[in-house]
């Protein structure tokens, strides 16, 4: 997502842009996610309180974010980071950084569809639900900061004013609130209309093509080692997802990026008739609605590099959609899935210059909001790559955890 929305960003500035990847594009974690566009949702992912928490939820596999003990070891570093980052101060910096970046979000969703990127978007908001209506106002204090953005404090509704509107939510729901502003999108039809998109407008898409390290000396490199012989470029974007800090280190930086293990089911004809997706607080889970299927999707796993998927995880994930809901999706029907997100120790995005560097660049780290970020980072890097720098950039700058390994 992240990589071919700089590509087209790029090819409109009129540069010359080839695109590789090792799979096909929007093949990884920018497949099976919620694809939810919610600029309401920018805090990051350590928030105050979340330190103490999490430890608790260590030890529960069906709590929604669960550290895996046995690579313990070797995220303790990463963890300790991201820990120290679970304080007032540096969650109000980060929404704030967050909610700016994504001043420009919608906006540039109804370019790209302007432009002839095809891809399935609908504008029915996000409705936000307990099982305990005591939750709802700890959901809600972020909207104090969104104000500048034209976000309103929603109502708190009852159960029964949400099943109004919701008929398909269980007699368990207490309250909750709707945002009307936000948006969701089916993101592999995002991914597939950015890649013809950007191959009209002459971009190189090449596929099945890895990203081996790179050719040069000093500050700036020449060209790439691929699987399929050098590329020669003069300046380069690294948008690897949760493989970026691996993809880094082949160039001697230094990227903490960790992988945040995600699953999602998909249920064709799922016998639920849903008109927007919802967002099961307590068990921080989301549920998207598409033409013809629904998408569960949830759980922050922090394992290592790795896709394997846990049924264990999974039929938690199932057992805590369904209490929120009044009709068992047709499970059975589903397709499951598992994706990386790219999650750093502050929680916002790497995006800027590579430390060390003068012709990489970095988008990533994106976590939860990659499909809502990817527009603006684009834009973003692209005005950083064209040498604009942007009083918001400082809070991506890759520079912030600088150290060559
Ligand atoms: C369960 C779940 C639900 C989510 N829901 C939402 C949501 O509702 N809204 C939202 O905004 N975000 C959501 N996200 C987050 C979002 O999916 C990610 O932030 C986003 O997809 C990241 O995009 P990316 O392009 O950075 O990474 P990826 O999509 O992972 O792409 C990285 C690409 O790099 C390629 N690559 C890696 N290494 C190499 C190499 N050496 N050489 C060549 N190519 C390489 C890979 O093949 C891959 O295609 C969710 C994530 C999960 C897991």
């Amino acid at each position: 997502m992240i990589g071919l929305a700089a590509a087209y960003a790029f090819r409109h500035r009129q540069h010359t842009v080839t695109v590789i990847d090792r799979g096909p594009p929007g093949g990884e974690c920018s497949r099976g996610n919620a694809g939810w566009v919610v600029p309401f949702l920018s805090g990051p992912l350590p928030a105050p309180g979340l330190g103490l928490r999490s430890l608790g939820w260590m030890l529960r596999r069906d709590s929604p974010l669960h550290v895996d003990l046995r690579a313990l070891p070797g995220l303790a570093p990463w963890l300790w980071r991201f820990w120290r980052h679970c304080n007032a101060r540096d969650y109000a910096h980060g929404l704030e950084a967050v909610a700016t970046l994504n001043g420009a979000t919608m906006r540039l969703f109804d370019a790209w569809a302007a432009d002839g990127v095809a891809f399935e978007m609908h504008q029915s908001g996000l409705l936000v639900v307990f099982l305990d209506r005591a939750h709802a106002p700890e959901a809600m204090v972020d909207f104090a900061a969104l104000e500048d953005l034209g976000y309103a404090v929603p109502k708190l509704l009852t159960g029964d004013a949400l099943r109004a509107i919701e008929p398909d939510l269980s007699e368990q729901v207490t309250g909750g609130f709707l945002v009307e502003s936000e948006r969701h999108v089916r993101p592999e039809s995002l991914t597939a209309g950015l890649a013809r998109r950007v191959e009209e407008l002459g971009v190189t898409v090449r596929s099945g093509v890895g990203v081996l390290g790179a050719v040069g000396g000093g500050r700036v490199i020449r060209a790439l080692r691929t699987s399929e012989g050098e590329l020669a470029a003069d300046r380069f974007l690294i948008a690897a997802g949760a493989w970026s800090g691996r993809l880094a280190a082949t160039m001697g930086a230094a990227l903490p990026v960790e992988a945040g293990k995600g699953y999602s089911i998909t249920v064709a004809d799922p016998a639920l008739s849903l008109r927007r997706p919802l967002y099961f607080g307590e068990a921080k889970i989301g549920v998207s609605p598409f033409r013809n299927s629904v998408r569960v999707a949830g759980t922050m796993e922090l394992s290592g590099m790795n896709t394997r998927l846990h049924v264990r995880r999974l039929a938690a994930l199932r057992r805590s959609a369904e209490r929120y809901l009044r009709v068992r999706p047709a499970w059975e029907r589903g397709e499951e899935w598992v994706g990386l997100r790219a999650i750093t120790p502050d929680g916002l995005p790497l995006i800027g210059r590579l430390p060390g560097y003068d012709n990489v660049y970095v988008a990533t780290g994106h976590g939860m909001l990659g499909v809502t970020l990817a527009p603006a980072t684009a834009e973003l890097v692209a005005d950083l790559m064209d040498g604009c720098t942007d009083d918001v950039a400082a809070s991506f700058d890759p520079a912030r955890f600088a150290r060559r390994t």
